[in-house]
């Protein structure tokens, strides 16, 4: 049966029971049971190694309270200490403007669409915001076929050029028509490629030079562990994005990509996808988050 790190914690601990403070000794090995339950959930070995060395120096010294088990206080420690790394609090999310643009990027088939969808959906019902989609990705007309539906099914208009083969003018025009349309928010659905490209990072930057947006986007399957950490690392060096969205949370993934992705690019996560339903969305908490890394 699958345990807990925090059945691990409780038992690495039983012996310390009485003891006054967490020593050195005490907590190498408990050290060693973090680290793995990090990487079992996905987190990047290396950064699992750097956090845990961060978090046997934190709770070295630190009180073993007679309130609670020492295994409880080090699961604590642990636990702030990667919500603190996640973000601390719930990130920002900037929808103001006249329209506010925002670019959606990332690799095919990580729910880039599917949550370009789920948002002007959040924007429309829960911050009373009149949306405009816009289905840029020209190479693929299944992807506006399926925007298109999606903006139905929501009731949001849906921009869409299906003879236009250049998708900075597809954005361009989208944005002036969400002017005279006063559509108040406009989401940039952009095409992915299997793996990093170099004519799809062009094309994007070059959208987001075009436009000039408020937030851009980077979409990431939460299911693909390490690999998301490289693709974070190549868009944000072309794009300089503001924020990111994991998907396929209702996956049986622990999120450990969470983590990796904020410690290697430093960008907030800002939402998280659970589901193909439109209002399968979540703001991100990077307490809830913490807590599923933890098991
Ligand atoms: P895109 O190529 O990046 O636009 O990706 P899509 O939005 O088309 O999504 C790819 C597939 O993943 C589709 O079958 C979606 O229904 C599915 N998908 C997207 N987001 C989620 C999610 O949060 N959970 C689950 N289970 N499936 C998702």
């Amino acid at each position: 049966m699958f345990n807990s790190l925090q059945d691990k914690l409780e038992s690495a601990f039983k012996n310390l029971k009485g003891q006054a403070r967490i020593t050195e000794l005490n907590v190498a090995a408990t050290v060693k049971e973090i680290r793995r339950a990090l990487v079992d959930a996905d987190v990047n070995y290396k950064i699992a190694k750097e956090f845990t060395d961060k978090i046997k120096d934190k709770a070295m010294g630190e009180k073993v309270l007679n309130a609670i088990s020492p295994g409880q206080l080090m699961v604590k420690i642990v636990k702030d200490e990667l919500t603190e790394l996640m973000g601390g609090e719930e990130a920002v999310f900037n929808a103001k403007g006249s329209p506010a643009v925002i670019l959606i990027a990332g690799l095919q088939g990580s729910g880039k669409t599917t949550f370009s969808g789920k948002l002007a959906n959040f924007l429309k019902s829960k911050k009373g915001l009149s949306p405009l989609l816009v289905a840029a990705d020209i190479y693929r007309p299944a992807a506006m076929e399926q925007l298109r539906v999606l903006g139905e099914q929501i009731g949001v208009d849906v921009h869409i050029e299906p003879e236009n083969k250049d998708a900075v003018s597809i954005a361009q025009n989208a944005v002036a028509t969400a002017r005279s349309k006063n559509k108040n928010v406009v989401i940039i659905d952009t095409a992915g490629r299997l793996a990093i490209d170099e004519a799809m990072m062009t094309e994007v930057s070059n959208i987001k030079n075009a436009i000039n947006p408020q937030e851009i986007l980077f979409v990431v399957d939460s299911m693909t562990g390490q690999d998301a950490v490289n693709t974070a690392k190549a868009f944000n060096e072309r794009l300089d994005f503001s924020g990111v969205v994991l998907t396929k949370l209702d996956g049986d993934t622990r999120g450990g990509a969470a983590l990796s992705i904020k410690y290697t690019v430093n960008k907030p996560i800002k939402f998280v996808s659970n589901g193909e339903k439109m209002d399968a969305l979540d703001v991100f908490y990077p307490e809830r988050m913490a807590q599923r890394i933890l098991g």
